[in-house]
């Protein structure tokens, strides 16, 4: 039995990471819950699972009186708690932008491995993520379906460096429109994913392909690789997940249907493969598969994750605070959907870069970049 805590249980990851347990509850003991508010949807996997531990940041005004005898933490501290005191071997981190990191960090300091969803804690803090997670001596197991591609295709490597990380990308919603309407997109449009169902934050980040930008810093740290060997292709069908190249040209690619239950269960299980519930891959079914270079004309934010990490230090986290401002105010109606990178863009220029920085560091180029975007976005 592996004891996992789910941090951000109520989400998209969460809800599929709490389906997988379930199928395979002869192996998995969820031994802690966290998440901000639903309360309904939470109590309801509080009484499903029966963790030791559940947290909630937002507290709600009364605990079911069936769920009184389980140990339970509130507010902002809730993650970093769970990830420190939760009787746990495994800690899946499934929130939402860089609210995660410090449980990362406390996690993997108290000897838990973690399997990341919550990839923006990598973006802003990748140096410190990867150090923490030497030290304790755990892999940190990749669970967005890129990485867990990459790293599925790493399997076989026996010793051998890739020459290359393809970057599989699904171009989001406005892969082909016009630049002029992409810039005046509606909330609707761009809410609306074609291949995969997500939360909010992800699912704008994917229409500005601000997501790929986070996504080529992320394997820059869970694959130690420099930046000129991570490409991005799109792939508009979204069944090859990602590619590895070797020095021989040999290209391994992972394929399925887009369902997240299998990264997060191969997280779970790995090295061992486990059935996930889902359908596999109809190949009489497919047609064609293909694959374009992506338009950095009119998704500007790619170049902004390159122009970070050749900057260094802080730049990544000043490209995600801004990045988390900039959406959640188009989420609240604030400004068009095209301002989005350019205040991303915007704020890089205006904050200088720390280098080798601490956390506490990290978190101020984080708040100084929040600082700008409102500047700039009202
Ligand atoms: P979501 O919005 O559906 O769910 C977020 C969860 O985290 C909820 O349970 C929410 O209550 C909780 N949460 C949010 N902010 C919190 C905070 N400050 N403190 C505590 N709990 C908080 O998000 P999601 O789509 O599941 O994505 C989660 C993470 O995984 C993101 O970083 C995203 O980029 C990454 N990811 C998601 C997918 C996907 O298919 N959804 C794929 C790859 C990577
Ligand atoms: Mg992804």
């Amino acid at each position: 039995m592996r004891k996992l805590a789910i941090l951000g249980s109520t989400g998209s990851i969460g809800t599929q990471a709490l389906q997988v347990a379930a199928l395979h509850a002869d192996r998995y003991q969820v031994t802690a819950l966290v998440a901000r508010s639903s309360y309904t949807l939470f109590f309801e996997q509080v009484r499903a699972f029966r963790p030791r531990l559940a947290g909630l940041v937002v507290r709600p005004d009364a605990i079911p009186d069936d769920l009184k005898q389980i140990e339970w933490v509130f507010g902002e501290e809730a993650l970093t708690f769970a990830a420190e005191h939760a009787d746990a071997d495994d800690v899946l981190v499934s929130v939402v932008g860089i609210a995660g990191l410090s449980a990362v960090m406390k996690a993997l300091q108290s000897g838990k491995r973690v399997l990341l969803a919550n990839k923006e804690p990598l973006v802003a803090g990748g140096a410190l993520v990867t150090e923490a997670a030497r030290r304790a001596g755990k892999p940190l197991l990749p669970v967005d379906s890129e990485h867990s591609a990459i790293f599925q295709c790493l399997q076989g490597a026996q010793g051998n460096t890739p020459r290359r990380l393809l970057l599989t990308a699904s171009g989001g919603p406005f892969r082909t429109w016009q630049k002029r309407d992409i810039y005046r997109a509606t909330k609707a449009q761009a809410l609306k994913h074609p291949n995969w169902s997500m939360g909010q934050k992800i699912t704008i980040d994917s229409a500005t392909m601000m997501n790929k930008a986070l996504e080529v810093i992320e394997a820059r740290w869970l694959f130690d690789m420099p930046t000129e060997k991570i490409d991005v292709l799109v792939h508009p069908q979204s069944v090859v997940h990602s590619m590895v190249e070797y020095e021989d040209g040999a290209v391994i690619a992972q394929m399925g249907t887009p369902d997240m239950r299998l990264p997060i269960l191969y997280a779970m299980s790995w090295p061992e493969r486990l059935a996930t519930g889902g359908q596999a891959l109809d190949w009489s079914q497919i047609g064609a598969l293909t694959f374009e270079a992506p338009d950095t004309d009119k998704f500007p934010a790619l170049n902004l994750a390159y122009a970070a990490l050749k900057a260094g230090g802080t730049a990544a986290a000043v490209m995600n605070g801004a990045n988390e401002a900039a959406v959640q105010a188009f989420l609240e109606d604030r400004i068009c959907f095209g301002r989005i990178a350019q205040v991303v863009e915007e704020t890089m220029q205006r904050i200088s870069v720390v280098h080798s920085p601490s956390l506490e560091e990290v978190f101020e180029a984080d708040q100084a970049a929040r600082a700008a975007a409102q500047e700039l976005l009202a």
